[in-house]
């Protein structure tokens, strides 16, 4: 019943919710969860009913606060705090997202959420499975692993056909809209320009690292050292992987022979794998006293991203101007996200009382992306 794999009975953006399970200092704290998982597309928030069953209004707040009110939501599947990684990648659509990259389309998988609501989870697992050698068979591995898994596994079958097939990939990151090469750990101090490519009629990063990857071991070398890079980078700076993006790009080139005489059909898709920065920076940041450089910059991008997805998502302005333009992010992410590509928003959320403003509105954004 989840079963995506027909691609033409669902438009070009899909979103799925899932929500994590509450954390041992939400339990310590008495939090409780106000996240009820109904059916494997719907979503209710009960803040106005405690896990012990009572209701959560007291007498004045009934009429006046508007946040208590219980709200349903309804997306193309929702996980709920059991869902393990393999069912994320079973019933997510990524196998879809991975067949269409294979077809020629531009995808993207991105997550998105507040800080601490499970976006690196999703998409690379716990930090401790890449500490040593990671373990193949270990259950935590994320999207991003299971992927180039399922992505092997499907040119090994392809191969016996005519078709060849070139796998590369780039790992870069954006930080208050600068591009950095996180296979390149100069371009911290010299960050790289987003063009315009009249002949493939996109935009790219000018001198970014791509790697050719004949194998998955090399897929995997190119997350490994992005990651080691990132933390390098940031000096260990404390906020920073809740205020930059990360867009892990996978490249797949096909070389199909169309005839006996020998003429090459050539297709190029690809799949980029975005972790967004935390969502509450679009409010935080106007309140820090930050320069309004700095804070334009670090809540751009996931600005505009919500703009064009809103857009794109109205019939009445799909055809009309989207601002891509507007931020890095969405110059980078703009070929799968109009109507010739396909892309996979995984809205995280907490379960917890104590984050229910950030959940609400993690979800109305996911609902307007549909
Ligand atoms: P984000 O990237 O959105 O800031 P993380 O992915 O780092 O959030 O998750 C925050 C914490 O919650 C981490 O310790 C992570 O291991 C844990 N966590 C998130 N999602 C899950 C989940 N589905 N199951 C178990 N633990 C999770
Ligand atoms: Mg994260």
């Amino acid at each position: 019943d989840l079963d995506h794999s027909s691609v033409d009975d669902l438009g070009n953006i899909s979103v799925v919710v899932r929500v994590r399970p509450l954390s041992e200092r939400e339990i310590q704290r008495n939090d409780d969860t106000i996240i009820q998982v109904i059916s494997h597309e719907q979503i209710m928030m009960r803040p106005d009913v405690r896990a012990n069953g009572q209701s959560a209004i007291t007498g004045s707040q009934s009429t006046f606060n508007q946040t208590l009110t219980a709200k349903s939501f309804t997306f193309n599947a929702v996980f709920d705090q059991t869902a393990s990684q393999s069912e994320m990648m079973d019933k997510s659509g990524v196998a879809r997202i991975i067949a269409m990259a294979i077809e020629g389309y531009s995808t993207t998988v991105f997550c998105y959420g507040q800080t601490g609501s499970g976006k690196t989870h999703t998409l690379t697992g716990p930090p401790h499975l890449f500490q040593d050698q990671p373990d193949p068979f270990s259950e935590e591995h994320g999207l991003i692993y299971r992927a180039f898994v399922h992505l092997f596994d499907r040119l090994k079958e392809k191969s016996k056909s005519d078709c060849t097939y070139i796998i590369k990939a780039s790992f870069l990151e954006i930080y208050n809209e600068k591009v950095i090469d996180l296979l390149n750990l100069s371009t911290f101090k010299k960050p790289l320009q987003v063009r315009w490519s009249r002949v493939a009629g996109g935009f790219y990063v000018e001198n970014l690292f791509t790697v050719e990857c004949e194998e998955f071991d090399d897929l995997l070398a190119v997350l490994e050292e992005g990651m080691k890079n990132r933390a390098v980078g940031s000096h260990g700076m404390n906020d920073y992987s809740s205020r930059s993006h990360t867009i892990l790009t996978v490249h797949v080139i096909s070389e199909l022979q169309a005839s006996e005489e020998g003429v090459y059909l050539s297709r190029h898709g690809k799949i980029n794998f975005v972790d967004l920065a935390g969502s509450e920076m679009t409010k935080k940041t106007n309140s820090q006293g930050k320069t309004l450089e700095e804070a334009n910059n670090i809540n751009k991008s996931l600005m505009v991203l919500g703009y064009c997805i809103s857009q794109l998502s109205d019939p009445r302005k799909r055809n009309g101007h989207i601002p891509y333009r507007d931020s890095k992010l969405t110059q980078l992410l703009s070929d799968s996200l109009a109507g010739n590509g396909v892309t996979l928003m995984v809205a995280c959320v907490s379960p917890a009382r104590s984050n229910l403003s950030e959940t609400l509105n993690t979800l109305r954004y996911a609902a307007r992306a549909k």
